[in-house]
């Protein structure tokens, strides 16, 4: 199964099959939320399948497998932990998978997820494998972007990106699945990546994040009620909602500036315009930074209170 926008890449894809000249190495760019992981274990479950070149059968003993996430020539690593690196011994073990004989007399996939997350110790350990790999082994490399990858890893691989549908599309995607109408700022909160906007309101936090924009906009504005209301909203959903409030401020930046074209909060105009009227431009840069500050220190130790710090960056507002 594959989704309808990566069908185009899908299809390049099984020419290279069917003429056999799919590179040993393939590194999948794609944005979070557009079901690369999928797309990666439908290449996977191809190349492993022992009836066809060009697509899974669904019916052999290879595929079967493989749906009962059961393959013995199947492998993926991953960090533990979303933002952590790949632990170098993962690493070794794929270059221990590489050179093992196929379990099904075929061949053997390794697939690396998050492969930005590697080190620099874990990407040396599997450059040599990369670059050579043994007869019958393909590898499949998927990462967000090039930015965070290291190019000692990029020059060894042949690299795809998944162009995202645009927000029209995405939206139709969604309420197609949905049944329901959505809001465009839905997808454009989600980065425009549909299964990403999908689970945003498939989980409720439309909803809730609308509710936090009420409670938010009221909050900024004198006599600055509802601090600890707020803060707990964010708490609940976690660092998420930070990152959607400073969309929130940013979109209040540009409304200050006069740019209206592509606000992300295309239905809260009327929250961005009260707040863009009363913070000074100062303040609200400062608060992005602050919270964007806030964001990354929650995403690195889990530890911390988020409710706390979210109560003392909204003080920030206050009496300024
Ligand atoms: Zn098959």
């Amino acid at each position: 199964m594959i989704y309808p926008w990566q069908q185009t890449l899908w299809h390049n894809w099984q020419q290279l099959l069917e003429q056999r000249r799919l590179h040993h190495a393939i590194l999948l760019l794609a944005a979070k939320g557009s079901g690369r992981g999928v797309l990666a274990r439908q290449l996977s479950k191809t190349v492993l399948c022992q009836n066809s070149q060009v697509e899974p059968c669904d019916v052999c003993h290879s595929c079967k497998l493989f749906d009962a996430e059961n393959h013995p020539d199947f492998h993926v690593i991953k960090p533990e932990q979303d933002g952590k690196q790949i632990g170098v011994d993962a690493v070794r073990q794929c270059n221990r998978w590489a050179v093992e004989t196929s379990h099904l007399n075929g061949q053997r996939v390794i697939l690396i997820e998050h492969a930005d997350a590697l080190g620099e110790a874990g990407a040396n350990a599997i450059l040599k494998t990369l670059e050579e790999p043994p007869a019958g082994c393909q590898f499949i490399l998927t990462a967000q972007s090039l930015d965070r990858l290291l190019p000692t890893v990029v020059s060894r691989c042949n690299k795809w990106r998944l162009n995202p549908p645009d927000e029209a599309n995405v939206k139709n995607w969604v309420e197609s699945q949905l049944q329901q109408s959505i809001l465009l700022e839905s997808v454009r909160l989600n980065n425009g990546a549909p299964l990403a906007t999908l689970a945003f309101i498939e989980s409720g936090l439309d909803i809730r994040y609308g509710h936090l924009v009420t409670a938010f906009t009221a909050f900024v504005q004198p006599p600055h009620i509802g601090i600890y209301d707020v803060a707990a909203m964010c708490s609940a959903d976690g660092i998420v909602t930070l990152q959607l409030l400073s969309y929130f401020l940013v979109d209040c930046l540009k409304w200050q500036q006069g740019v209206t074209q592509y606000l992300v909060h295309q239905e809260s105009l009327p929250a961005v315009e009260a707040i863009a009227a009363t913070i000074p431009t100062a303040l609200l840069l400062e608060q992005i930074r602050n919270i964007n500050n806030l964001h990354r220190q929650l995403a690195k130790h889990t530890g911390l209170n988020i409710e706390l710090l979210v109560v003392e960056w909204l003080t920030g507002f206050i009496g300024k």
